[in-house]
């Protein structure tokens, strides 16, 4: 059997004492297994960083960028080759894994401007004589722990930032699909970054709360589900770290009545079932507003779902691919059932879905529910499948309400042609990221990604300016050169420039 291990800065024989199966959700089979490493592999990961890093912030920051253009080309060049990899273990189809990847790869094109970003500020004659500047410095060494659904993307939003300012980091990828994230870390070797910098350590709850507890371990990032990104801020806290976990979501899409109900169908159908719904930016939840606007709407989405095409993830023409494991599956089937037994209209039910010689692969039909009220547990959590919710409202006021009153505050869309109700929803929402006739607000790399209420603890986003200042520290200077001859006065009072 083939065996993924780790990407070490020190000799390793990949031995593990235990393991953890790596399937291949197109065919339910495992194709490889995965080492779990324990704390005293950390220890010797952290050692290696704590060698490298002062060496490497000491590296001035426009070569630091060199390493991040290198990397760029590199990646781009070995696109193809990542995309299938990624895909094979974590089901998403080909296009979409690139996509998960080019995300990625943008903040690494804001990294290549770290040299202007990291400039600092300055006051001159701040007061008689006296000068005050700041810079930031980094913090030494950096963890992030990441999910399945992004096994490209988001180990690039944190080691790109933390590498590029100046840190040692240490990735602890998803269990389920560990292998882009040990491809990366090669393709950051031989783009030039010094060996020690950038590590991946395998490993599952044990190495998490091994990361958690190790005093040189200044900041940790974490990106997966809410109870544990809550398990991880409380105990990473407690050790003296700087963390942001960002959790699950349940991100809402409201249609008003003048909305282009074709552009809406289109939109949905990408966002509620591309990458069979395992996106924190998916859109599981679909608010009419109106019976009118419900019932046109319904009429389109119930064809176009049924038209989806679900196929393995290398099928060129499949729309997307299977889940990422048989238990996700299963779990995404008792949502079904729970959302059924809870008195909402099953419209589409995608369970049992077989693909014709893929029996066994992780596949799960789109399933549509309708008539989903606010007290059922099947709209209050998270389902991460495609299951698409319609719950219908009567007012703007109360379509507003629902995401805001929603445990989860990632993400949420406004499809209208009103200006003014935009502008009133993008101002009233108690959402982070809000899309106006834009299904999924995926931010830009250089602007700043991060939810609200249980999708985020900690109050510093992924990558943009919001990155740079969680893997950094700030220093202010304040300098005076006098001539000499002193004044002979000492001040008992606190100075001020007045
Ligand atoms: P997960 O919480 O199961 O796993 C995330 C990470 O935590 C993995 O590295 C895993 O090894 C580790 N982990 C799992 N159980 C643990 C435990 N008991 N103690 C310590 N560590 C543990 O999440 P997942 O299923 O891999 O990813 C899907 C979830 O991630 C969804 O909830 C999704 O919404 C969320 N997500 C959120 C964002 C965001 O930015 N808000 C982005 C992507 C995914």
């Amino acid at each position: 059997m083939r065996e993924i291990s780790h990407k070490l800065a020190f000799a390793h024989d990949g031995k593990a004492a235990r393991y953890s199966d790596v399937f291949d959700p197109n065919n339910g089979g495992v194709q490889a297994r995965v080492a779990l490493g324990d704390k005293a592999l950390l220890d010797q990961a952290v050692e290696a960083a704590k060698k490298a890093q002062p060496a490497w912030a000491a590296v001035n920051p426009q070569r630091r960028a060199r390493v991040m253009f290198n990397f760029k080309a590199l990646v781009e060049k070995n696109m193809d080759e990542l995309a299938h990899l990624l895909s094979s273990e974590h089901g998403k189809v080909i296009a979409d894994a690139k996509g998960d990847i080019q995300r990625g790869l943008e903040v690494i094109e804001f990294c290549c401007g770290i040299p202007h970003v990291l400039k600092g500020e300055y006051t001159q004659g701040a007061g008689p004589g006296i000068d005050v500047y700041s810079f930031r410095q980094p913090l030494g060494i950096g963890a992030g722990i990441t999910p399945f659904n992004f096994p490209g993307m988001i180990p690039l939003w944190m080691s790109g930032v933390a590498i590029a300012t100046g840190n040692a980091f240490i990735l602890k990828p998803s269990e389920r699909d560990p292998s882009v994230p040990v491809r990366l870390a090669e393709l950051f070797l031989e783009a030039g970054l010094p060996e020690g910098i950038l590590q991946v350590v395998q490993g599952d709850k044990e190495m998490v709360d091994a990361i958690l507890d190790h005093p040189d371990i200044k900041a940790v990032s974490f990106v997966g589900s809410s109870d544990i990104a809550h398990y991880v801020y409380k105990r990473g806290v407690d050790a003296g770290k700087r963390v942001q976990a960002m959790g699950g979501a349940k991100n809402h899409g409201i249609v008003m009545p003048d909305a282009d109900l074709d552009q809406v169908v289109n939109d949905l159908s990408g966002a509620a079932f591309g990458s069979a719904g395992e996106r924190c930016m998916a859109l599981p939840v679909v608010v009419p507003v109106g019976e009118k606007t419900a019932i046109a709407l319904r009429e389109k989405l119930i064809p176009a779902i049924e038209a989806l095409r679900v196929g393995v993830s290398t099928d060129a023409e499949a729309h997307y691919g299977p889940v990422v494991t048989a238990a996700h599956k299963q779990k995404i089937e008792n949502w079904i059932q729970t959302g059924v037994d809870e008195g909402a209209e099953l419209v589409i039910d995608g369970r049992g879905f077989k693909l014709q010689g893929h029996e066994e692969g992780f596949f799960v039909g789109p399933t549509l529910f309708d008539h989903v009220t606010t007290d059922m547990e099947a709209y209050k959590e998270e389902i991460f499948g495609p299951v698409l919710q319609m719950v219908r409202a009567e007012s703007f006021e109360e379509a507003v309400s629902l995401p805001s009153k929603h445990q989860y505050g990632n993400g949420v869309a406004l499809f209208t042609r009103n200006g003014h109700a935009a502008r009133e929803f993008a101002a009233r929402v108690d959402v982070g990221m809000v899309g106006i006739n834009v299904p999924i607000p995926v931010p830009v790399a250089y602007h700043t990604f991060g939810g609200w209420k249980r999708s985020a603890f900690g109050d510093t986003n992924q990558h943009g300016m919001e990155g740079v200042k969680f893997w950094t520290k700030v220093k202010t200077i304040t300098q005076r050169w006098p001539d000499g001859g002193g004044t002979g006065d000492s001040a008992f009072v606190i100075p001020t420039m007045g």
